[in-house]
């Protein structure tokens, strides 16, 4: 991104006039319309800062992304149109399915999707279970300890269930967590981790033999530099897992190409497929054929041509496919395929990206320009990397006092955003439905709660 230092040059980004030419500017504009954006009212209520109707019917500011996907309208029509098929069909919509999508191949649906989100080949990924016990059947694959390699390295802040699964895994193996598990912490008044120091722990501790990192911390908004991490890791004998909860669909990823052993990801974040939605697998071609390690079989890992003839004898599928265990739930994938779709509309991620870069790069500018005495006395910080090639599209906002007022303030105003206590506020504006004006308009609000939270002397 060269030309990005001067994206905004000659612009005064303070002025919303700007904010509403970029959206005008913008390609992927139109792709707001397809997504259901909650109202002011209905997520502020009775603790909204004006009581006017024409105010509460206004979409809500929803920087959110990160937790929680909005819905593309369309998903509500795909999904019934699952419920149609059921009550039309019953168990023939196996096979025989009013929209072609037979449930006995439902995950086909997402497949080819998938692989050209993450940068794949098509036998190296399937939609499947849930992002932890994804992390946990991998692991099961992938950790294999020996006696000179028999530790797990994880950040220090992971995300809490990536911490709890490696810390089972180890205990199933009988080696003590305290000494199996190893940590990497940013350096003291760091907020994030340098790629050198990871490289360093690397090369230093030869008992690693699973490296398992996120590709965009949840916490922080860093991306790592996944490549490097992995070439290097590999390099020094370690496999190479990688959580992408908060890197799919956000962040443009090449995993066959960076020689990634697995990765996992959920799909309710960046990817918009409902709560608790279909998680996602990859597994590098090299293992495609590959029986040798143990897996957590299940049926419908058991090759498609054969599956149905109720074999005890497990024949897996190639490739990730193969390490499928039960028959996907319908639903969600289908709510996943909706939302691919929009992937696929806006013209991949790559476009997307694009429109990322700019988008967070306003945020991180105007919030500079908006509240500068509030940075200047330390009442806000900003924890995300600068480099716009170092994070995704958020940027997590450190308030070492005041955070829940904020939060709170922010949320009276309809916008909404997330709050890891005690005093992280994360901002997302994601480009598949975020506009130059959502940004404008969370800036402005959050400078009139800090002044609020703050009043001048
Ligand atoms: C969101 C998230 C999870 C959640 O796991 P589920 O199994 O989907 O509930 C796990 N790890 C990371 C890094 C996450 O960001």
């Amino acid at each position: 991104m060269n030309n990005m230092a001067d994206f905004f040059e000659g612009k005064d980004i303070t002025d919303i006039r700007t904010a509403e030419s970029l959206d005008a500017q913008d390609t992927l504009a139109g792709l707001r319309q397809e997504f259901a954006i909650p109202t002011r009212g209905d997520v502020a209520g009775d603790k909204t800062v004006e009581a006017n109707e024409a105010y509460l019917q206004e979409p809500c500011t929803y920087l959110c992304g990160n937790s929680l996907g909005l819905m593309p309208k369309q998903t509500r029509a795909l999904v019934n149109e699952e419920f149609d098929a059921w009550s039309r069909r019953g168990v023939e919509g196996h096979w025989n399915h009013p929209y072609n999508r037979p449930w006995a191949t439902v995950d086909e649906q997402v497949k080819d999707h998938l692989a050209n989100l993450v940068g794949a080949k098509p036998v190296e990924v399937t939609a499947m279970n849930t992002l932890t016990s994804n992390l946990h059947s991998m692991m099961t694959t992938f950790f294999r300890p020996t006696q000179d390699r028999y530790k797990i390295m994880i950040e220090a802040k992971a995300f809490p269930s990536d911490h709890y699964a490696v810390h089972s895994h180890l205990e199933a193996r009988g080696i003590d967590p305290t000494v199996g598990m190893v940590t990497i912490a940013p350096r003291a008044g760091e907020y994030n981790l340098r790629t050198e120091d990871i490289l360093k722990l690397i090369e230093e501790d030869k008992n690693i033999a699973l490296v398992m990192l996120s590709g965009v911390q949840y916490y922080t908004g860093q991306f790592f530099d996944i490549p490097t991490i992995t070439k290097f890791a590999h390099e020094k004998g370690c496999v190479v897992g990688w959580d992408l909860a908060h890197a799919v669909g956000n962040v443009p990823l090449q995993l066959h190409e960076w020689q990634v052993d697995f990765a996992c990801w959920c799909s309710y974040k960046y990817l918009n497929s409902g709560a608790g939605g279909i998680a996602g697998l990859f597994i590098h071609e090299k293992y495609a054929k590959d029986t040798s390690r143990p897996r957590l079989a299940g049926w419908w890992g058991n090759d498609k041509e054969n599956r149905f003839e109720m074999s005890p004898v497990f024949r897996p599928s190639e490739g990730a496919s193969g390490y499928q265990q039960s028959n996907p739930n319908v639903l969600a994938t289908i709510s996943l395929m909706s939302s691919l779709q929009m992937y696929e509309k806006a013209g991949g991620i790559q476009a997307l990206r694009a429109k990322s870069l700019k988008l967070t790069l306003y945020l991180e500018k105007l919030l500079h320009a908006t509240l500068e005495s509030h940075f200047k006395a330390d009442h806000i910080r900003i924890l995300t990397p600068s480099d716009p090639e170092r994070r995704g599209c958020q940027l997590s906002l450190e308030f070492p006092e005041r955070m829940m007022d904020v939060f709170d303030g922010l949320h009276a105003q309809g916008v909404i955003c997330d709050e890891r206590k005690p005093t992280v506020i994360r901002l997302a504006p994601v480009p598949l439905y975020n506009s130059f004006g959502d940004v404008y308009r969370a800036v402005k609000c959050l400078e009139k709660v800090m002044g609020q939270v703050y009043p001048s002397p």
